[in-house]
């Protein structure tokens, strides 16, 4: 006999097992009087199952992860589900307001977590997300875009070293999984630090959207929600699931000097060591230099701005020295995962 599951309660709000319900988190309100809330749109299903938060906008202009988070709520797949899903489209209202990636004090949530009750907004909203949404999750999917005026290859950054955050970030199938165990107050940090599994995804332009981004964004966040039984195998399922190029490390190449910048690379180019990637000009006279790659890798990000200051990121290389494809990760990490520690 199938257990039912059974009734979900999210900020004192109850939602039926098969139902959903959009809640909303009561936030701090604007100075002009005006109420403010995080919507949290909870997909309940029939039969118990992880529970997975997937969150969009933590910084206000990255707009990758609304969209990717609004044509996922349409999927039918979400109508059959086992476990919860947590959908948290716009995390950072005040920035989505503004399209800042900040919020109002100039803060980086994505820098504040786990937060504190009694500290700054920013802090507040993160330890509101913590006890609202994390404290409830079996899983975390969160989703990014680039800085502004920069772009980003479809690519996964997780902590490799935690073997079900890795099975999550190997299962999404994006171009690019990245290695990164990075202290840095992110909601990811947060969330890994409970032991809970969680990836985050990165792609596209701030401010901006694009049809390769969403894509890739819905078809991996279901493919990781097949991977933990929320979603049921595809009955279709003939093409094998495409392999990720993982990397350990990456690195920003920066400008040498300042000028006009013309890139020849694109996201997702194969670099050399040594190869020139575009040059930049002085505007007024003939010189010129180029832009000389200091490592071979993949190109996952880019400037988009034709402008630089002397030191200014401009690339952003996943490194291909300790790069390997997910068949070769499979081998070096399965007999490995146990010591649960995979990196030397
Ligand atoms: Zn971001």
């Amino acid at each position: 006999m199938v257990v039912g599951n059974s009734t979900f309660v999210i900020a004192g709000q109850e939602v039926r097992p098969g139902c959903n319900k959009t809640v909303e988190l009561q936030i701090p309100e604007l100075y002009t009087h005006t109420p403010m809330v995080m919507p949290v749109h909870v997909v309940h299903g029939k039969k118990p199952g992880p529970v997975v938060f997937i969150s969009g906008a933590l910084h206000g202009d990255e707009l990758t992860g609304t969209a990717v988070i609004r044509r996922l709520m349409q999927n039918k797949l979400l109508g059959q589900i086992r476990g919860t899903l947590l959908l948290v489209p716009i995390v950072n209202m005040y920035g989505f307001i503004h399209q800042s990636r900040y919020l109002p004090d100039r803060r980086d949530l994505n820098r504040c977590f786990p937060g504190s009750e009694s500290g700054s907004l920013a802090a507040r909203l993160a330890k509101l997300f913590m006890d609202e949404i994390v404290s409830l999750s079996s899983h975390g999917i969160d989703l990014h875009s680039g800085a502004i005026h920069r772009t980003n290859l479809p690519q996964i950054r997780a902590n490799l070293e935690h073997p079900e955050s890795r099975d999550m970030a190997m299962a999404f199938g994006a171009p690019v999984v990245l290695h990164s165990g990075l202290r840095d107050g992110s909601l990811r940090q947060a969330v890994d630090e409970l032991g809970i599994p969680v990836i985050l995804y990165e792609a596209g332009e701030a401010l901006r959207l694009d049809e390769y981004s969403l894509r890739t964004g819905v078809k991996g966040i279901i493919e990781v929600l097949r991977s933990l039984s929320v979603i049921a195998p595809s009955r279709r399922r003939s093409i094998k699931a495409k392999n990720s190029f993982v990397a350990l490390s990456s690195s920003w190449l920066r400008s040498q000097n300042s000028g006009m910048v013309f890139l020849t690379v694109a996201l997702g180019d194969y670099v050399e060591d040594g190869e020139t990637l575009g040059e930049i000009v002085d505007p007024l006279s003939e010189r010129s230099t180029p832009i000389v790659s200091h490592q071979a890798g993949i190109v996952i990000g880019r400037s988009q701005i034709p402008l630089t200051n002397e030191g200014d990121a401009l690339v952003h290389v996943a490194e291909a020295q300790a790069g390997i494809v997910a068949e070769e990760l499979a081998d070096l990490v399965s007999p490995l995962s146990s010591d649960g520690d995979i990196f030397p």
